[in-house]
């Protein structure tokens, strides 16, 4: 990773534990500072309540950048849910909420909220297979390198007589049956995998539609279940496996589990050894049945399968990070000389920080990018940094407040809202006093325009953030309404309280290994923060509660964007116009210019280009080829968001 030149002096002290000589970060020395001049100009007494957003101290680029770079550092390894990189992040968040004066509102007086979350099955050495052929000989093949359990496999063990199902196909519809006639149940069924022909375009199993459908492990697996079977082995079909890779084992476990023992056999293993002991050659066999595309399925007497499949469902333990910043109001306030009582509304401030791993689930970057490091750093390590300054700025603020903050820093975001979902079902303060949820994913990106969800779940949410936003930002605003979004305020929302969401946009390194620290825009960051602080500082203090209203349309409205207009004339697709700072602009698209290929395929007229257009998702990569004065020129291009 290139780093920059010009680092600010806090990035040099960072690199202690890039080396992984610090575990915890440091205490950001500009925030201390900025609280320390902000609290000395708080007299202790006020007649009356200041405008609550006067004394928020300055949100710094650089103390933003620090951490998305901690963050979103390799040394982190994407911070999947369950995972060491992970846990280190959510150690950062506590120690920066202690430093910050927080209550710990986690499990034995700690910051931690703890929860398990599914990580699918486990296989465990125990797992086998073998065939004992009728003539008594034994073949035992090796886990992992002969054979793997597979994730629609349940735990579970057979050791039964043999029969041949082909493909393992029940498919009525197609009028192709491997079941029909054959009695199977209690035995262990032997297919192959894929499905009779399905390299020819003309049979009835030509991918990808009716593949899925009828012959992915699923389908099998469902098949041999409905038949009665005891167990399913796929072997790797003879007639794919032409080379190694053709010959890949899927990597075991991941899956929930299934009804039946199912395994996957390698054809190298397979092969004679295993057609010798069944009996039969199976090479022959899928010959015959792709032949006419028409069932050869056969009992297998003498034959037996023995196999065993230990799994066991793989838990792991990861935390949400919970710290309650609570008003230091004067004493003078009450009059009575005794403190007044601390208060029991609270407002809530939420950011994700884990992330997709290497992505094993959750990748858009396809095989390419399969074991490598998706750091994250605007999903969520801004999200994550922003709510760190957000609470320094308003820890700064206390003495004005009227209500208690509680940060959260979820787990298990990128899972299905996961951390959000056990807050809400285990809420740390009572979700009858939390008066509204701010929620900060993905803020690290700003382009033109900052979007904010939920603005219809409060009647107070449009004219505050407008207000707040030209007063302290002066950012062009998208307001979506609707409650509802693939993110944690979602959580909340679903309980009646009143949300917001902060959010940049989608772009072409969403969920891709090129999500890193140096593509973000700390000024607009650094705006961002500073708004969502304003916000909190305002509920915190205003006398009004925001009462809830429900509104689930419209919370995340994200649709693919070129930025160009079109005026098809005889001679082709003329760009009429292209908007400013638009993804077509970026790209170097220019009126006049005539739109020939998306991605290779040609734009015969209008409906073809939109076609392509509506398709997209914000975030793809394409390439746009252009004709310019007799020049066909190809123009990448990230689709952006509108
Ligand atoms: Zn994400």
């Amino acid at each position: 990773m290139a780093r920059a030149r010009d680092r600010p002096v806090r990035d040099r002290r960072r690199e202690a534990y890039d080396r992984g000589a610090l575990r915890l970060p440091r205490p950001p020395a500009a925030v201390l500072l900025a609280a320390a001049a902000c609290l000395c100009g708080v007299p202790a007494a006020v007649a009356g309540p200041p405008p609550p957003t006067e004394h928020l101290p300055e949100v710094t680029k650089g103390e933003l950048s620090g951490w998305v770079r901690a963050l979103a550092d390799d040394d982190l390894e994407g911070r999947e849910s369950g995972e060491r990189g992970a846990d280190v992040a959510s150690e950062w968040v506590a120690a920066e909420f202690a430093r910050l004066g927080l209550k710990p509102m986690g499990e034995g007086g700690g910051f931690f909220q703890p929860f398990t979350i599914p990580r699918g099955m486990k296989v465990l050495p125990t797992t086998s297979l073998a065939v004992v052929g009728a003539d008594g000989a034994e073949v035992v093949l090796k886990l992992a390198e002969d054979f793997v359990p597979l994730d629609v496999s349940g735990p579970g063990e057979a050791d039964a007589e043999a029969v041949f199902a082909g493909y393992g196909i029940s498919a009525a519809d197609l009028g192709y049956d491997d079941y029909a006639g054959l009695d199977v149940k209690g035995k262990v069924v032997v297919v192959l995998r894929h499905a009779p022909a399905h390299e020819d375009k003309k049979s009835p199993f030509a991918p990808p539609a009716v593949m899925g459908r009828v012959a992915s492990f699923q389908a099998k697996a469902d098949a041999a279940a409905a038949a009665g079977a005891a167990a399913l082995v796929v072997v790797n079909d003879p007639a794919t496996c032409t080379t190694k890779e053709k010959d890949e084992l899927r990597p075991p476990g991941g899956g929930q589990g299934g009804k039946l023992p199912v395994v996957q056999v390698a054809w190298r293993a397979a092969g004679r050894r295993f057609s010798d002991a069944l009996g039969t050659s199976l090479a022959k066999r899928q010959a015959q049945i792709d032949g006419k595309v028409m069932p050869r399925s056969e009992p297998l007497p003498g034959v037996r399968v023995r196999v065993r499949c230990a799994l066991e469902a793989d838990v792991r333990r990861v935390r949400n990070v919970a710290g309650l910043l609570v008003p230091e109001r004067p004493v003078e306030v009450t009059g009575e000389g005794r403190p007044p009582p601390a208060p029991k509304e609270t407002v809530v401030v939420g950011a994700h920080y884990d992330h997709v791993g290497r992505g094993r689930f959750g990748s858009l970057a396809g095989a390419a990018a399969d074991g490598k490091i998706h750091n994250g750093a605007d999903d969520n390590a801004s999200g994550t940094a922003a709510m760190l300054e957000v609470a320094g700025a308003v820890a700064a603020a206390r003495a004005t407040l009227s209500r208690n903050v509680l940060f959260l820093a979820f787990s298990g975001e990128e899972l299905g809202l996961l951390g959000s979902k056990k807050y809400v079902e285990a809420p740390l303060v009572p979700l009858a006093d939390t008066v509204a949820m701010v929620n900060l994913d993905m803020v690290g990106r700003l382009d033109e325009k900052l979007y904010v969800g939920g603005t219809g779940t409060s009647p107070v949410w449009p004219e505050l953030v407008e207000r707040l936003n030209k007063a302290q930002a002066r950012l062009t605003l998208k307001m979506w309404p609707g409650g509802k979004a693939p993110s944690d305020h979602e959580s909340f929302y679903g309980r009646d309280v009143p949300v917001l969401f902060f959010f940049t946009g989608l772009h072409g390194d969403y969920h891709r290994p090129s999500d890193d620290w140096n593509t973000l825009n700390y000024d607009g960051h650094a705006k961002v923060a500073r708004l969502a602080a304003a916000v909190v500082v305002e509920l915190a203090s205003r006398a009004d509660r925001p009462t809830f209203t429900k509104c689930d349309a419209g919370g995340f409205e994200v649709g693919p964007y070129l930025g160009l207009s079109i005026d098809p004339k005889p001679g082709g697709l003329v760009v009429a116009h292209v908007d400013d700072k638009s993804p077509a602009k970026k790209a170097g698209v220019k009126e006049g210019d005539v739109l020939v290929a998306w991605d290779g395929a040609a734009l015969p007229d209008a409906n073809a280009f939109n076609e392509r257009l509506s398709k997209g998702k914000p975030g793809d990569k394409l390439e746009l080829t252009v004709e310019r004065k007799g020049k066909r020129l190809k123009l990448p291009v990230v689709l952006g968001s509108t």
